[in-house]
């Protein structure tokens, strides 16, 4: 972990983009709200084939009007180097100097992959056409993506991002805080020495999170599953284990040296602001 101690302490809040008018006035009562805890930056996601660029860019533009440092995400997959290329001058005019910059997942029956087949290829491009403008994230996994052919070769890719020109980068949600620490380390072993900063995200609807852990490859405690199966619709017994789970990761994570954390906060203020209180941060 000695390569993330010497980071400085980032904290994060992720959105994403509102699909409605009410969506979009809830969302800022949460931004607001988590503003107060002075973030480094807030993120706010992407749609694949650029389906969200509009509503990503307009949530990136006020919170950053507002005087906060904002990210927006951008994805290669379904897109040409023309898109991107636009998406990026549209970014760098409108004084955004951060991104997140993932592959995506193509939805199903979507036609296209796009001309860029992987995010290496996608923060290469950034740099080719913006050089040092932006500083770029990407995504790594501790428990490694569900596609890599193998742990090692999923940590190959990690690096071919790195050395592409990413600086940083921040991980899918976990809750074995093991994983991370074994993965930063192996990192190091192949000299990765960018900051690592854990996504974290907090338990509030337990049955919409096993689903989309199943999908991304998160993995969920046995002992965790069966105890929130076994609560069924009872919300105030869910969130409360999530609380006490979620929170003594974070604590974990940070006092082994993790340099900040990334919430996923999925728009709502409430579960993200009451982790930080607990940890004191
Ligand atoms: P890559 O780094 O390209 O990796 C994808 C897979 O391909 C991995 O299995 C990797 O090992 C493998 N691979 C990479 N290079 C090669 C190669 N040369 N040959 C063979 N295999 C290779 N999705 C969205 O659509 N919008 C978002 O806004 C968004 N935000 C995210 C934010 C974070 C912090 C994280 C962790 C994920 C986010 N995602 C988002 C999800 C992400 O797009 C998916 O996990 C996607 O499947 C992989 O994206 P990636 O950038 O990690 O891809």
């Amino acid at each position: 972990m000695e390569s993330q101690r010497k980071h400085p302490r980032a904290f994060s809040f992720e959105f994403f983009p509102p699909k409605t008018p009410e969506g979009m006035e809830k969302l800022r009562a949460t931004w607001k709200q988590l503003a107060q805890l002075k973030p480094r930056f807030f993120s706010c996601t992407y749609g694949a084939g650029g389906s969200t660029r509009d509503r990503t860019l307009e949530t990136v533009l006020e919170i950053q009007s507002a005087g906060h440092r904002a990210a927006p995400h951008i994805s290669c997959i379904g897109a040409t180097r023309a898109d991107l290329a636009a998406t990026l001058e549209l970014y760098r005019a409108e004084g955004v100097d951060h991104v997140v910059a993932l592959r995506g997942d193509l939805p199903s029956g979507a036609a296209s992959a796009g001309e860029l087949r992987y995010a290496n290829e996608l923060v290469a491009f950034i740099r080719e056409k913006t050089g040092g403008h932006f500083h770029v994230e990407v995504a790594c996994y501790p428990e490694f993506h569900p596609q890599a052919k193998s742990p090692r070769d999923d940590l190959a890719s990690f690096r071919r991002k790195l050395d592409a020109g990413a600086d940083s980068a921040i991980t899918q949600y976990f809750f074995n805080a093991d994983a991370y620490f074994r993965f930063v380390d192996d990192c190091e072993a192949i000299g990765i020495a960018a900051a690592i900063v854990p996504g974290i995200m907090p338990i509030g609807n337990f049955s919409q999170l096993a689903r989309f852990s199943d999908n991304c490859g998160a993995d969920i405690p046995r002992w965790l599953r069966l105890k929130m199966q076994g609560f069924g619709d009872d919300t105030a017994s869910i969130r409360s284990l999530g609380l006490d789970v979620v929170t003594e990761l974070c604590d974990r994570l940070l006092s082994g040296g993790a340099p900040g954390l990334h919430f996923y906060t999925m728009n709502q203020a409430g579960l993200t602001s009451t982790i930080w209180q607990r940890l004191g941060i």
